[in-house]
């Protein structure tokens, strides 16, 4: 089935222009932001709504701010506003690693960071970025906002805590000294979505010691992160010894299913592999390591 069934279409001009809309339109109205996810599945009648809300006027949601100890963005902020963000890179490293290898640069140039977490695909590589990154996610409804971590809204495969009658407005990094980060993945081929992937933050301590660390995994049936490997972690020196540790805990939590990608064991060995050369690249770039 390659034509979505008849709906109704209507552009949003502000926030609360988008929440009267999706409450008068009610439980059959979606938003759209990039459609790189709500058209295929409405395309294979997956997804069959009465009402599209197009929020691509909405200026307020696209916006990368910092401010004070967290950087602000909007929902509606593209791949590749996120990758050409000079400001991200150097905070976040994590995210252009991740944002080089989503797709390709016509769904970069469209699809959007609300609509990546509000689809909540298995496979989708900016959900384990944000777990990573301790990220909060502002939810808006006609009563107000409310802000939510990242294990509370992400709820499981195609599922948050974004009611049908609310906004993702806007996800918020917290800032913090001696934090670094890194994002691999491995695909088929270029542009593909993950066999496997994985994310890493370190936050250094003055001593040199690892303070604080996240581990977490894309496509391989983890939900939320590998707590048990990042506990390995701390209080202890970087190096190649607690990073197999933490590679092999990961690898453990994981849950991956075989299909098209590969079997389990492959998805196993490339969580324990790509999870030790994330938390590498990461003491690398809080320079705690020789950059080889
Ligand atoms: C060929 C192809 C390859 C891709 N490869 C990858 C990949 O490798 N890795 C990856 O991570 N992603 C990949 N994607 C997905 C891409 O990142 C999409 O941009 C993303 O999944 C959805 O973003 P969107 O803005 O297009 O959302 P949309 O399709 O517009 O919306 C998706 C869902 O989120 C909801 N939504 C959107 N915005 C909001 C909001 N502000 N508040 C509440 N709900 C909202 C919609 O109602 C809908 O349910 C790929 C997509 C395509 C087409």
């Amino acid at each position: 089935m390659q034509v979505p069934a008849p709906f109704d279409y209507v552009r949003a001009t502000s926030v609360e222009h988008a929440l009267e809309l999706l409450d008068s339109h009610g439980e059959e109205a979606r938003i759209i932001a990039g459609g790189h996810s709500l058209l295929p599945m409405m395309k294979l009648r997956l997804a069959r709504p009465d009402w599209i809300i197009d929020i691509n006027d909405v200026a307020e949601l696209d916006h990368v701010t910092e401010d004070g100890d967290r950087l602000r963005i909007g929902a509606l902020t593209r791949h590749a506003t996120l990758l050409s963000s000079e400001l991200i890179g150097r905070l976040f490293p994590i995210v252009h690693d991740a944002e080089r290898v989503i797709a390709d640069p016509v769904v970069r140039n469209r699809g959007t960071i609300g609509g990546s977490l509000g689809q909540a695909d298995p496979a989708e590589d900016l959900t384990t970025v944000c777990d990573v990154l301790g990220a909060e996610v502002v939810i808006a409804n006609r009563s107000g906002t409310r802000v939510v971590d990242m294990a509370e809204f992400h709820r499981g495969p195609y599922e948050t805590a974004c009611a049908q009658h609310e906004l993702v407005t806007e996800i918020r990094l917290p800032i913090r000294a001696g934090q670094a980060s890194a994002y691999e993945k491995v695909e088929r081929r270029v542009g593909d979505w993950a066999v496997a992937a994985a994310g890493a933050s370190l936050v250094l301590a003055d001593d040199g010691t690892i303070a604080d660390a996240a581990i977490g995994l894309t496509a391989v049936g983890l939900e939320g992160l590998a707590v048990e490997a990042a506990a390995v972690l701390i209080g202890q020196l970087p190096g190649e010894e607690i990073f197999a540790d933490a590679g092999r805990l990961a690898a453990e939590a994981s849950s991956p299913v075989e299909d098209g990608r590969g079997p389990v064991d492959y998805k196993r060995h490339l969580a324990d592999e790509l999870t030790r050369r994330v938390l590498r690249t990461a003491a690398t770039r809080a320079g705690a390591l020789a950059d080889v």
